[in-house]
């Protein structure tokens, strides 16, 4: 089978590979769409991971089942999927402790294009089907479905990183595809005020659809002196991190509240420390959280999810601003996410 992938830091192409084995309790899915995620930037151009050879990139997609293992029971060759991004082993100690996400080691519940190749190929491996894999629901268009992967429960899980409560104020920094979720799950769990740090025009029109209220640029100063102004010197109840990198943390700090939360979803690519400023940290002693993590993956969540949509309670139409048919412009799309040019949300390619 062929595969788009990451030969080495900073070079990536076209190989040939054997169609991967199905387990006992796993499936073998081929690919019906496909998104290109910053994480793939991060990964092959960034090495954010570490040196990867030959590693099939991607980790977002809808798809069709071609194959199931002997002890699989809800799938079936020819069902279509939501494939979360993050495949946890459901058995796992971790798993067990309420952390899927760091099923078998930190972090390693993400294996696609990480330990294991990933989702740009005629065919990809999922492991306990059943555990992870959910049906796609009837109509949804297999592009939009990609968007289940990872910016939902991406943006989303800063949300409950954050645990906005009604009538909150929440600063969302940075409004790429998972910030502006993190916007729309803000405002499904009630939150007020919506403050979003982001000017593309493409994604403020879509931030405004998903609920945000407020907007200010980081390049316009400092995040936390704008937010205090618009707030009246009272700064934010929660802060969703989605863009930016180290140096992020120590705005929000500065602007929240004590007792506020900030939830982290943002991969922070490079710098060796993150910042605390002591004195707005309450010198030890604010009760202000910071809280970081990987998206929790798995059937549930994806189900769960895919049911804002289907209720209409959730619009994935506006994240996907590219899209592209035939898998030969995966290059094109992956680079264009590197480019990031200013019209730019998501691409996505479908596998027609
Ligand atoms: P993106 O690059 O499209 O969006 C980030 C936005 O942040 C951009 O619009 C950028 O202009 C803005 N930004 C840059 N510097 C900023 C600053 N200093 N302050 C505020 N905003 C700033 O990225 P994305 O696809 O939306 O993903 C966001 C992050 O989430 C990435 O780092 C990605 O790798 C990560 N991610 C994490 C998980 C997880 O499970 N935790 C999953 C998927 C993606
Ligand atoms: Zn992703």
């Amino acid at each position: 089978m062929k595969g788009y992938a990451m030969l080495k830091i900073g070079e990536s192409g076209w190989i040939e590979k054997d169609v991967p084995k199905c387990g006992p309790l796993d499936a073998i899915v081929k690919p019906l769409a496909v998104a290109i995620c910053t994480s793939d930037v991060h990964t092959l151009w960034e090495g954010a991971i570490g040196d990867r050879h030959d590693m099939i990139l991607g980790h977002e997609a809808s798809g069709e089942v071609v194959e199931v293992g002997s002890e699989v029971k809800d799938f079936k060759p020819g069902d279509r999927v939501l494939v979360p991004a993050i495949t946890p082993d459901w058995n796992s100690l971790e798993a067990q402790a309420g952390y899927s996400m760091h099923s078998g080691g930190m972090l390693a519940g993400w294996k696609f294009s990480n330990f294991k190749d990933g989702v740009f190929s005629e065919f990809f491996h999922v492991n306990d089907a059943d555990g992870n894999l959910a049906h796609m629901p009837e109509g949804m268009d297999p592009a939009d479905a990609c968007i289940l992967s990872d910016m939902v429960p991406t943006g989303f899980h800063a949300v409950e990183l954050a645990d906005v409560q009604f009538g909150d104020t929440v600063l969302v920094v940075g409004i790429g595809p998972v910030g502006l979720m993190s916007v729309a799950g803000a405002a499904l769990r009630g939150a007020s005020r919506i403050i979003a740090v982001g000017t593309r025009p493409v994604c403020v029109e879509a931030a405004k659809g998903y609920g945000a209220t407020d907007f200010i640029s980081y390049k316009d100063g400092p995040i936390d002196e704008q937010v205090m102004e618009l707030t009246g010197g009272k700064g934010v109840d929660r802060v969703c991190m989605a863009g930016g990198g180290v140096e992020t943390f120590e705005p929000a700090v500065k602007c929240l509240k004590p007792g506020g939360k900030i939830g982290n979803v943002n991969y922070l690519g490079s710098g060796d420390y993150v910042n605390i400023p002591r004195v707005e940290w309450g010198v030890g002693m604010g009760h202000k959280d910071i809280r970081g993590g990987l998206m929790p993956g798995g059937r549930l969540r994806m189900e769960k999810l895919s049911s804002l949509v289907t209720a209409g309670k959730l619009d994935l139409h506006p994240e996907v601003t590219h899209l592209f048919h035939g898998w030969d412009r995966i290059e094109e799309a992956l680079f264009l996410m590197r480019d990031k040019p200013a019209d730019l949300i998501k691409p996505v390619v479908a596998i027609d």
